[in-house]
């Protein structure tokens, strides 16, 4: 997602940066490379328009044109404008504001992700915020629909509501939020039916659904890879029953980034979530400032901190961390970290959260970051004795040749994973003595 504009923006940017002095031309030509570059990501024209205009009125001012770095406080008016489009910083978080249960009610095209999103929340909102949540399938529609989400709430280890055959969507509705109120639940998920396309017959049922339950949340579940037709479809959505916010899902896929990028000026309604990927968890609040970062190639590292909040083991972790301290880092020990990341998802994903990665990831390929290296380096190091992997340093020409041949790799691929070992403990001593607010620092400004 967003790859493409990405670095185009980025090269903007460079490109302006390169300057000592910036001219009204310069900006000029600029501008014209951002818009090709954000109509080739699919983002609405109106869209476009407003974001070059703003970005030029801001860039042509005397502070910008007779500053000392012009082309960084440019990157800086970009960086605004972009967070704009996004909605503004700042996640807006699902509101629960209700006498409980509060109803949250999901609608959205077929195969958009609503039940698989349904089933994410479910969990998010179990274990995150330790709420008592009912999932309710009122899809009576496709047949399997509602044993589609028993299965998910399984999964997310939350309840759903007993199936009962022949009941119509808003008996289920009202059947949901009574099994709500008597068993104490804190929330209660509807799941519409989808829609191959705008149905005037299923839009009304949304709106019957709606006024019977008076849901605190109705979210709109489209895929980002559609595109522009995510954004119509959710301008209809909106005029037609009115949604509180959407969730924009594959958001790990190669979709340009448009969608997201037009989505608020065009509906008014705010990205609150994004999927990507098909786990549970795998849902994301949306933090309209992170996603500019990582656009601009400015990494989103709160964003990578809070993952990895969620998803590591954190006792290795701060085994690894106090190993590192003490300058006792071996090659086990990064196998070991290894492992840890590859439990954060794609490592592509990772590094473009890294400030600066973004570029390195290009260059390697997505592919070969997430299989080829990292199995590589796990094959090697599984070659060592113990004694090896303890003292890398004792690794000579003699040992080096048994160790490519045992792992069906070269002396040289062995000679490059040592490089990189030394590199990462010239770094972790440098991170050491800057500390990790030091860093974030650094990776902030
Ligand atoms: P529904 O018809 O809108 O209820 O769609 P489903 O929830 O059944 O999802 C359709 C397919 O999309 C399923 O195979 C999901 O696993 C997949 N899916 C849902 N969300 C995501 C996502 O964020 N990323 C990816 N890659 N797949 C997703």
């Amino acid at each position: 997602m967003f790859e493409s504009l990405s670095g185009r923006l980025s090269g903007v940017i460079d490109g302006l940066g390169k300057r000592g002095a910036l001219s009204e031309a310069d900006v000029a030509e600029a501008m014209r490379e951002v818009r090709l570059a954000m109509l080739d990501a699919d983002v609405a024209l109106p869209v476009v328009k407003d974001f070059v205009n703003k970005v030029r009125e801001g860039a042509v001012g005397h502070e910008v044109l007779d500053s000392i770095s012009p082309g960084q406080a440019v990157a800086k008016i970009v960086n605004d404008a972009l967070i704009d489009a996004l909605g503004g910083a700042g996640a807006v978080p699902l509101n629960l504001n209700a006498v409980p249960p509060a109803p949250i009610l999901m609608v959205g095209l077929q195969g958009s992700g609503k039940t698989t999103t349904s089933g994410k929340i479910a969990l998010r909102l179990s274990t995150r915020e330790k709420k008592k949540v009912l999932l309710a399938s009122l899809d009576t529609q496709r047949p399997a629909a509602q044993l589609q989400l028993q299965q998910l709430a399984e999964r997310a280890g939350v309840m759903s509501l007993p199936i009962v055959a022949g009941q119509a969507p808003l008996e289920i509705a009202a059947r949901a939020m009574d099994t709500g109120r008597r068993e104490g639940f804190d929330v209660v998920i509807l799941d519409t039916a989808g829609r191959l396309s705008i149905d005037e017959a299923l839009m009304e049922e949304v709106r019957q659904i709606r006024a019977a339950t008076s849901p605190v949340e109705t979210l709109l579940v489209v895929d980002a890879m559609t595109g522009q037709d995510a954004v119509n479809t959710a301008k209809i959505f909106n005029e037609a029953v009115g949604v509180t916010g959407v969730v924009m899902t594959r958001m790990d896929g190669d979709a340009r980034g448009g969608a997201a990028l037009s989505m608020r000026a065009i509906t008014g309604a705010p990205i609150k979530l994004t999927g990507s990927g098909e786990k549970l968890d795998a849902l994301e609040e949306f933090h309209p400032e992170r996603v500019a970062g990582r656009i601009l190639g400015l990494g989103d590292i709160a964003g990578l901190v809070e993952k990895a909040a969620d998803t590591l083991d954190h006792e290795e972790g701060e085994r690894l961390a106090k190993k590192m301290m003490a300058g006792k880092f071996d090659l086990d020990d990064y196998v070991s970290q290894i492992k840890q990341i590859k439990k954060m998802g794609s490592i592509s994903g990772i590094l473009g959260m890294l400030p600066g990665m973004g570029k390195l990831k290009d260059a390697i390929g997505d592919k070969d970051l997430d299989t080829t290296i990292f199995k590589r380096h796990e094959a090697i190091i599984s070659s060592m004795t113990k004694a090896e992997r303890k003292t890398p340093d004792i690794i000579k020409a003699s040992r080096k040749k048994r160790i490519a041949a045992g792992s069906g790799t070269t002396v040289q691929d062995v000679n490059k994973l040592l490089k990189q070992f030394d590199d990462m403990s010239t770094m972790m001593k440098r991170i050491n003595k800057l500390g990790m607010k030091g860093l974030m620092r650094q990776g902030l400004s």
